[in-house]
C-alpha cells in the first residue's frame, strides 16, 4: 500500500482521493511523539492535460509525554501540502528553479505515477506542535487537566514575584462587602 497518484487514471477537471497509512509505511518518525492512528490523507488534484494541480489534507494522532506532568496524551494533528506537478520536457535551468520553488515539481513526459508518500511525510513532521497538549486542541490534558489556553505564553511570564503573590493573596481572602 503506498500513496500513488497514477497520473492517466486522472480524468480531466477535479479528482478526489483518499489514501490511509500506517506511520511505518510513510516513514513516519519523530524524536517526541508517537504515531499511534493511520494516516489519512485527501487529495484534490486538477488536471488539464499534463499540469496536475495538488491539494492534499492530512489528519493523524500524534501521543507523546504532556509537556506538564510528563502522562502520556493524544492529539490530533492536521498538516497540508500543495504542489503543482507538470508532466514535460524541462531545461536544467527551468529544473532548478522548480525545486527552489519547492511548489513545482516537473516530471519527464513518460511519468506514469507520483508517489506522495514522501510529500505527506514531510507535510505531518513541518506541522507537529512543539509540545502538546497545544492550545488549538482545546490545551487540555485527561491527567494534569489543566486549560493550556489560561497558561501564560512563556516560561518567564510564569514565574511570579513572590511580593506580588503574597499581594494577591492578601487581596483574595480581603471580604468583600456586605458578606
Ligand atoms: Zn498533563
Amino acid at each position: 500500500m503506498s500513496a500513488l497518484l497514477v497520473l492517466d487514471d486522472l480524468a480531466e477537471g477535479p479528482n478526489a482521493l483518499a489514501f490511509d497509512l500506517r506511520a511505518e509505511e510513510l516513514g513516519l518518525k519523530d524524536e517526541f511523539f508517537a504515531f499511534p492512528s493511520s494516516v489519512a490523507t485527501r487529495v484534490e488534484v486538477q488536471r488539464a492535460l499534463d499540469n496536475f494541480k495538488i491539494n492534499a489534507v492530512i489528519t493523524c494522532r500524534i501521543a507523546g509525554e504532556c509537556y506538564r506532568c510528563l502522562e502520556e496524551v493524544q492529539e490530533e494533528v492536521s498538516a497540508r501540502f500543495r504542489l503543482l506537478l507538470q508532466r514535460r520536457q524541462a531545461t536544467p535551468e527551468e529544473l532548478a528553479s522548480a525545486e527552489k520553488d519547492g511548489f513545482i515539481e516537473i516530471v519527464d513526459p513518460g511519468t506514469r505515477e507520483l508517489d506522495l508518500c514522501a510529500y505527506i511525510r514531510e507535510a505531518v513532521i513541518l506541522d507537529l506542535p512543539m509540545r502538546i497538549p497545544t492550545p488549538e486542541a482545546d490545551g487540555r490534558c485527561p491527567h494534569c487537566g489543566v486549560d493550556g489556553a489560561d497558561e501564560p505564553a512563556t516560561e518567564q511570564e510564569r514565574e511570579v514575584d513572590p511580593r506580588w503573590a503574597a499581594l494577591a493573596q492578601i487581596e483574595f481572602s480581603q471580604p468583600k462587602e456586605g458578606s
